[in-house]
């Protein structure tokens, strides 16, 4: 069983060394941890928050924003276990080409990579996110029970399917943190620790590589990880 350790207990000064640290317990770090389960590797999630909303952690969101008017950000970010996904909608679809594609007319758009090099991995994100069959844009799928397809043409308009994630036995949206607590507890090889502020990813001289992140919690408590990998899952994007 893997344990669920509240950072709070933490002796000070602690400097733990796994394989693999992940830095954020959305549906991101989650799906990676749950990935990672019972493969050789010691692996530590690092979460800010606990199993459930606090308004003092979510406060660490505070902020300004710049740039094109969207939710505040108190609304538009959760910081406990299950991320984001604790409020969000589950509207479900792949992305598009051209999503990954540098535009003229916009600034900094363009990924370094293309959407087949993560395409493989949608029908698993598919599955955690219990978004139902992978049935996207394929006309041949469609049953009439499903109501009329939009024969719609060339154009400006197109038809663009969603599918939408449903928890078991319930119409919410998969939240992962109550959704999959009890799997990664069952994970041997992970360390979930919660209250666990990221404070500083310290770099290895020549900045390669991270050689350790500080980590701070909301009662003053301070220790250390100093992980072979570091994956920065805190919400990005
Ligand atoms: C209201 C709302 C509706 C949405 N609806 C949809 C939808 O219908 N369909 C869709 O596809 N998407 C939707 N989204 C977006 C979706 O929820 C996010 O894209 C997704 O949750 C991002 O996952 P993530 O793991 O990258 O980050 P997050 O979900 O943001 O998780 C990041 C985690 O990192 C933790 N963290 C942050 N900083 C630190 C730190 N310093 N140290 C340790 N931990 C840290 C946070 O506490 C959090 O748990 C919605 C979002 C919102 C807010």
């Amino acid at each position: 069983m893997s344990a669920f350790i509240d950072a709070r207990t933490v002796p000070e000064g602690t400097i733990l060394q796994p394989d693999i640290a992940i830095v954020g317990g959305g549906p991101a770090g989650i799906s990676i941890a749950l990935a990672l389960a019972n493969t050789p590797l010691r692996v530590v999630l690092l979460e800010s928050g606990g199993m459930t909303f606090e308004p003092n952690t979510q406060a660490l969101y505070n902020g300004t924003k710049t740039g094109v008017s969207y939710l505040g950000l108190q609304a538009s970010r959760m910081r406990y276990l299950g991320g984001s996904t604790n409020v969000w909608g589950g509207w479900s679809r792949p992305m598009d080409p051209l999503d990954f594609e540098e535009r003229s007319w916009m600034p900094h758009s363009g990924w370094p990579f293309r959407l087949d090099a993560i395409s493989r991995y949608y029908p698993r994100a598919q599955t955690l996110c219990e978004a139902g069959p992978w049935l996207y844009e394929k006309a041949e799928s469609w049953s009439p029970e499903q109501g009329p397809m939009l024969a719609l043409g060339e154009g400006g308009v197109a038809t663009r399917w969603f599918q939408f994630s449903q928890m078991r036995n319930s119409v919410l949206p998969t939240h992962f943190g109550e959704r999959y607590a009890d799997d990664l507890k069952r994970v041997r090889n992970l360390s979930v620790y919660l209250h666990a502020n990221v404070t500083r990813v310290g770099l290895a001289h020549g900045g390669g590589t991270v050689d350790q992140l500080d980590v701070a919690t909301l009662t003053g408590r301070r220790f250390a990880i100093k992980p072979k990998c570091t994956i920065l899952a805190a919400g990005a994007i």
